[in-house]
């Protein structure tokens, strides 16, 4: 294994020649120990801000028809046979769908995330997410859409375009060794060819990974390499909520250090994709969420498809006090003080120290 600093040199020039990182150096800053973590970070940070200066893309997500899905995904609370507490629902209206939106736009998100449930849409699905995108986008003129609806089957992802998305979802999730592990319903190369079929309709690409579900540094390596090679304009980042009622329940395996390598790690093998923060951040990031802001360029505000994210207020406060500007806006939103509290408590005083 490679001396991290050397590592991260090599990443560097890598990184100034537009040529592609040594997997070995990305393994290297999986593997870097805590008291090289800030060296980690600051060669991510410098790509971060190379490529996006202060701003930070906020998405919101909008979960447009939710559980019961017939696919097996073991991570998923979604999933065929999933006994997790997830709320369960058919389609939302364009017209519920465009009030759920106005609000994360409201909060200061400049994309849309319109996902469903599910194997891939029907055409008739396609068309009825049509006239969400149409409603969402009167409702916030100016707003970009992504779409998330899984495997595209032939003409679905240019009809997607013809009807306004700008963008489509869809993750790799982990690496090709590995993805018969966690799914049994679908395969690696069937969602590389739904990145391929949305891109090639002219949609940008997004697509992302799950880490935390028992992969090796080598995995998480091979699936960052395979989006590079994919060419995908974004990349988020998520780490595994493992629900109970799910087969990965039980399975904690990240800390916050162990995230913001992780994150390093996909910002230095894509230097110029949008590196997006997604579900678990709060769980497993914790206090260091304010570090990961060095590395990615953008979140997702407010909740996730089946779970609660923290308050958007936090949100905006973590990136005032990063010096950091959601896009779309023209200052970073006003930091919050907290009042000085006079100590009341502990010595001097007959109440219990705070301790
Ligand atoms: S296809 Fe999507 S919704 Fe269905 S189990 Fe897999 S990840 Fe979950």
């Amino acid at each position: 294994m490679p001396a991290v600093n050397d590592a991260l040199d090599r990443l560097a020039a890598a990184a100034d020649a537009g040529a592609a990182p040594d997997a070995a150096d990305l393994e290297a800053v999986l593997a870097s120990a805590d008291a090289e973590l800030m060296d980690v970070v600051a060669a991510a940070a410098r790509l971060r801000f190379r490529h996006f200066g202060n701003t930070v893309k906020l998405n919101y997500l909008v979960n447009l028809k939710s559980g019961l899905c017939p696919e097996d995904c073991g991570y998923c609370s979604q999933r065929l046979g999933s006994k997790a507490d997830v709320l369960k629902y058919t389609w939302l209206s364009p017209e519920q769908a465009a009030e759920q939106a106005a609000a994360g736009v409201a909060g200061g998100a400049s994309r849309v995330c319109l996902v469903s449930s599910g194997r891939g849409p029907t055409d008739l699905d396609v068309e009825r997410v049509g006239k969400t995108i149409a409603a969402v986008k009167n409702a916030a003129p100016g707003v970009e859409v992504c779409a998330c609806l899984g495997l595209l089957k032939g003409g679905q992802a240019e009809r997607l375009a013809e009807l306004g998305a700008d963008a489509y979802n869809h993750n790799l999730n982990t690496s090709e060794d590995t993805y018969a592990e966690i799914c049994s319903t679908h395969t690696f190369a069937d969602r590389v060819d739904t990145v391929n079929a949305a891109h090639g309709a002219g949609l940008s690409p997004c697509s992302g990974l799950i880490a935390g579900m028992g992969e090796s540094d080598a995995d998480l390596v091979s699936v960052a390499l395979g989006l590079r090679e994919l060419d995908v304009d974004s990349i988020p980042v998520n780490f595994l909520l493992p629900f109970d009622g799910t087969p990965l329940e039980g399975t904690w395996e990240l800390d916050p250090r162990r995230c913001l390598r992780i994150l390093a790690m996909v910002r230095l093998a894509n230097p110029s994709a949008e590196v997006r923060l997604a579900a678990g951040r709060e769980v497993h990031l914790r206090q260091m969420q304010s570090l990961a802001l060095q590395i990615v360029n953008s979140v997702f505000l407010g909740d996730y498809l089946t779970s609660e994210g923290q308050a958007a207020k936090d949100d905006l406060a973590l990136i005032a006090d990063a010096g950091l500007v959601p896009l779309g806006l023209e200052s970073a939103p006003e930091a919050v003080r907290e009042a000085v509290r006079p100590r009341k408590r502990g010595a001097g005083t007959e109440v219990a120290p705070n301790a």
